[in-house]
């Protein structure tokens, strides 16, 4: 007999043997075909799993990340086996669960179609109707070794050959068998709902020293309503695409011509970006942050002093001028050290905080580069804050004040993240507590509830992350908070402090927004396109019926630019209609159409967005109007 105990639950003595499956029953675990796997001393197992010895156990339900894991991990085999007999001949590489779904690369020698999704979907279908069990069978090395090179399967030999294993788990459904760890779900028929998602070539290994597979991207839920639920999100994240909307918008275009990742803004996009511009100058301006600007190049001797050379040097650009090296900037820091250096500095000058939009260069591999969110060039509203020990945490807060604010007036929520010392790291132990607990404490009195990620800060110093989530809830990264040891001494940056001494400042470097184009990015996606009149490029546009009032649709214009508002008229001949339609896919917040009777009146007839409209509005009233929604909102709490 055993003893096995349920998490948090009652302990049962069973027969040394019992499956995982049957424990949790005999604990009182109802029978439930959510339950996929089980959770033994802290190890994911398979239901029919034989516990020897006692033991700990929990269920893993497929509610859970792990369960839906361990779920999409086995409609990933499912999805082998439906391949295996449709195209004779196929060779399996490998096949995991993602973050939102699953994929197998397949050696075939005709690259699949949309048809052939079709077809391997249908069958999966059918092998999910048969119900076939998962069967764990554990075998030596080298008769694993013999079987699969026996079967032709040279990516499982490659694999295994590497495996550092005397013994390995093999995991067969139907007449298909795999290579796996597992766990897997008892049964196909525990697969809820499953879809397949696109196609793509994929490097064995993503080496393309290596041959070309076939990759098959599949997504599995436990019910078909779940299933549907993602599907639509996935249609609402295309329909929301920022590279689409971001060209029919007139925002930016990126051109193989120009070069992969670099961003080209067009007129309505430059006009976007400047309106993001302005208000990050306004917000440091009124928070103590001093302006300042650095060079794009700076010489490569500098680069070797601030250890940019031998961390970031494959990130890097370099160019000659006259004999001399020079490295284009990946970041913005070394210029804001020089201005610190330029003169004796008194503690009296600290806080320092020097805030510059940065634009910098790093050389991202093309295979990551995506739309906006990911590019070669970008621009960063970057500061570095300067201080002494004892405003470490003062500071912290009042940057994580300043992103509070900021979320809000965009109207996003967000998560912070901690990021601890990692194993490789620099700086004193007291350093690095130092620096940790004022990121710490600072979260503390802000109330903020973050995550920790023990050991993920940089070799130089702990960090804060801050994810925003846009209207799909999907995060991405924004500010950082990143406390840095290395600087200061690398450029033996000093104060004067009360004592008369020189002491070392600490420093942090921070941005809010982070890449202005990642953001733009993110703002056009949450968006959908239609910003709010405050960021909007155009903020109305004056749609004259005809050409007696053209004259009239000028001097309103005319009015409303010199109040600073932005819009445009459209005196082309097209037809009203048309003319609609397009102001309509261009999302502009008001339409203004004119006829005779608002030009004789000498007022206004504006539409919303939604369809709301006024008659007679005069047009002092109507500029009133969008001067007080182009205004900034003020962050609600
Ligand atoms: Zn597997
Ligand atoms: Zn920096």
């Amino acid at each position: 007999m055993i003893t096995i105990s349920l998490d948090q639950g009652p302990a049962k003595h069973l027969e040394n043997g019992v499956t995982a499956g049957q424990a949790l029953k005999e604990l009182g675990v109802p029978e439930d075909r959510r339950v996929v796997a089980a959770r033994v001393n802290g190890v994911s197992v398979d239901l029919d799993s034989v516990l020897e010895g006692d033991c700990a156990i929990s269920p893993i339900r497929v509610d859970t990340p792990e369960g839906l894991e361990t779920m999409r991990h086995s409609a990933s085999h499912v999805m082998a086996e439906a391949v295996k007999s449709l195209f004779p001949g196929v060779k399996f590489a490998i096949g995991p669960a993602i973050e939102s779904g699953f994929y197998y690369d397949f050696d075939v020698p005709e690259p699949f179609n949309p048809e052939d999704l079709e077809k391997i979907e249908a069958r999966m279908g059918k092998l999910i109707a048969r119900d076939l069990p998962f069967i764990r069978e554990e075998v030596d090395r080298e008769e694993a070794i013999r079987r699969f090179r026996e079967q032709g399967e040279t990516y499982k030999v490659e694999l295994l050959e590497e495996l550092p294993l005397p013994r390995v788990s093999l995991y067969r459904q139907g007449d298909f068998i795999d290579l796996c760890r597992g766990p897997h779900i008892p049964s196909t028929g525990y697969i809820g709902a499953v879809k397949l998602t696109g196609i793509s070539g994929a490097y064995w290994r993503g080496d393309e020293r290596n041959p070309m597979l076939q990759r098959l991207y599949g997504t599995a839920f436990s019910t078909p309503e779940e299933l549907a639920r993602h599907l639509e999100l996935l249609e609402e994240a295309k329909r929301r695409d920022h590279r689409r909307l971001g060209r029919e918008l007139g925002l930016f275009s990126i051109e193989d011509e120009a070069g992969p990742g670099l961003v080209i803004y067009h007129p309505k996009g430059a006009i976007l970006r400047s309106l993001i511009e302005d208000f990050e100058r306004r917000e440091h301006l009124k928070r103590g942050y001093q302006m300042v600007m650095g060079p794009q190049i700076l010489k490569a001797d500098l680069w070797q002093r601030s250890g940019h050379m031998d961390n970031y040097r494959d990130l890097m650009y370099f160019c000659e001028v006259e004999g001399q090296t020079y490295g284009i900037k990946p970041m913005n820091c070394v210029a804001h050290m020089l201005i610190y250096k330029s003169k004796v500095r008194s503690y009296r000058e600290l806080p320092m905080r020097l805030f510059e939009l940065g634009t910098v260069l790093r050389h991202e591999r093309s295979g990551v580069l995506h739309g906006l969110t990911r590019v070669r060039q970008f621009t960063q509203d970057d500061a570095h804050i300067l201080c002494t020990p004892e405003q470490v945490e003062s500071e912290i807060a009042g940057v994580l004040d300043f992103v509070s604010e900021v979320m809000a007036i965009f109207g996003f929520e967000y998560e912070v993240e901690l990021s601890t010392r990692p194993e490789k790291s620099i700086g004193t132990d007291t350093e690095w507590e130092l620096a940790t607990n004022a990121l710490i404490n600072a979260l503390k009195t802000r109330n903020l509830p973050f995550a920790v990620c023990a050991g993920e800060g940089a070799f130089y110093g702990p960090k804060i992350d801050v994810k925003l989530k846009d209207a799909l809830q999907r995060r991405w990264q924004c500010a950082t908070i990143q406390c840095d040891f290395t600087l200061p001494e690398r450029f033996d940056l000093t104060y004067v402090g009360a004592d008369g001494g020189r002491h070392r400042p600490v420093m942090l470097h921070r941005v809010i927004l982070g890449s202005l184009e990642r953001f733009m990015g993110v703002l056009v996606e949450h968006f959908a396109g239609a910003f709010p009149v405050w960021l909007a490029p155009v903020q109305a546009i004056l749609l004259p019926i005809t050409d007696r009032v053209h004259a009239y649709a000028r001097e309103v214009a005319a009015a409303l630019l010199d109040a600073n508002l932005r819009v445009e008229v459209d005196e082309r001949p097209e037809t009203l209609r048309y003319k609609i339609r397009e102001a309509q896919l261009q999302k502009i917040p008001y339409m203004i159409i004119m006829g005779d009777r608002e030009a004789a009146q000498g007022t206004l007839a504006p539409r919303l967005r939604d369809g709301t409209e006024w008659k007679d509005m005069p047009l002092e009233a109507f500029k009133a109007r969008l001067q007080e929604e182009s205004r900034i909102p003020s962050p609600k709490k």
